[in-house]
C-alpha cells in the first residue's frame, strides 16, 4: 500500500487539480492499493474525482461522536455519503500539536471501525525516546492503548503505520534494517496481544521522509507492507513511489 498524506496542502482548487493528475496517471492501480488523504475541506472534490477509479480516499483525523457540539469538527458516520474509505489516526503531528492522547486514538478508532472505515493507526517514538531506549515500549503502549477492547476480528481492519517521529518531514530516513528491526518487533508485540496469524496478516506501513530514493530498499524488507508518505506525497513523486511498490507486490 502507499498512502499520500496532504496535511494542510493544497486548496480545494488544487486538490482537484492533483487528483485529476494521480487519476490520469495511477487510476487503474490494481496490484497497489493507493489512497490518499486531502485537507477535510478538499475531501468531496477528491473523492468525486476518485470514485471512478481505483484510487481510494481518506481522512487525516475525525472526532468520535457521530454529531453534536463539537466545533471545528467532523464525523466518521458523515463520511460514509462520501466515497471515502480510510481514517488517519494518531499521526504525530496530532500527538504532539494538538494533544491527541492515546485514549482518544482508541475512540478514534472505535468510531472509524463502527462506521466501515479503514482507520490507519500511526504510531512512533521520537529522537528522545529511541536515544533513551524506549522505542520499544513506547510502541507497546500506543499499540496496547489504542487497540484496547478490540476483538481480533475488529483490529485485523486496522492499518498499522510506524512512523519514527524523528523521520517525519525531517529527511532523516529510517533506514531499512532499522525500520525493519521496529517492525519485526511490532509484529511479535501484536502476535502476543493476539495470535501468530493477526500479526503475520495485518498490515503495517513505514512512514517518515519517503522518497523514490530511499522507497525501494524500505519496501523490500520483509515487514514493511508499504508506505504513508508525507512531502512526496504532493509532487509527482507519488507516481514514482507507486510505481516502486508494484516491483514489490
Ligand atoms: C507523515 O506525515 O506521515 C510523513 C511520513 O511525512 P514525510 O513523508 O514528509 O516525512
Amino acid at each position: 500500500m502507499v498512502a499520500g498524506n496532504w496535511k494542510m496542502n493544497k486548496s480545494p482548487k488544487e486538490a482537484r487539480m492533483f487528483a485529476g493528475f494521480l487519476a490520469s496517471s495511477i487510476g487503474e492501480e490494481s496490484t497497489v492499493d493507493v489512497a490518499v488523504f486531502p485537507t477535510s475541506l478538499a475531501v468531496s472534490g477528491v473523492a468525486d474525482i476518485m470514485k471512478d477509479t481505483k484510487i481510494k480516499v481518506g481522512v487525516q483525523n475525525i472526532y468520535p461522536a457521530d454529531s453534536g457540539a463539537f466545533t471545528g469538527e467532523i464525523s466518521a458516520s458523515m463520511l460514509t455519503e462520501l466515497y471515502v474509505d480510510y481514517v488517519l489516526v494518531g499521526h504525530s503531528e496530532r500527538r504532539q500539536l494538538f494533544g491527541e492522547t492515546d485514549a482518544q486514538t482508541n475512540e478514534k478508532i472505535k468510531a472509524i471501525l463502527k462506521n466501515g472505515l479503514t482507520p490507519i493507526f500511526c504510531i512512533g517514538e521520537t529522537l528522545e525516546e529511541r536515544k533513551a531506549n524506549l522505542t520499544n515500549s513506547v510502541l507497546e503502549r500506543q499499540l496496547k492503548a489504542g487497540l484496547m477492547g478490540f476483538a481480533k476480528e475488529e483490529a485485523s481492519r486496522v492499518i498499522i503505520a510506524y512512523e519514527p517521529v524523528w523521520a517525519i518531514g525531517t529527511g532523516v530516513v529510517a533506514t531499512p534494517d532499522q525500520a525493519e528491526e521496529t517492525m519485526k518487533y511490532i509484529r511479535q508485540f501484536l502476535a502476543g496481544l493476539y495470535d501468530g496469524d493477526f500479526a503475520e496478516s495485518i498490515r503495517i506501513l513505514y512512514g517518515g521522509s519517503i522518497k523514490p530514493d530511499n522507497f525501494d530498499s524500505l519496501v523490500a524488507m520483509e515487514d514493511i507492507d508499504g508506505g504513508l508518505v508525507g512531502g512526496a506525497s504532493l509532487l509527482e513523486s507519488f507516481v514514482q513511489l507507486v510505481a516502486i511498490a508494484r516491483n514489490h507486490a
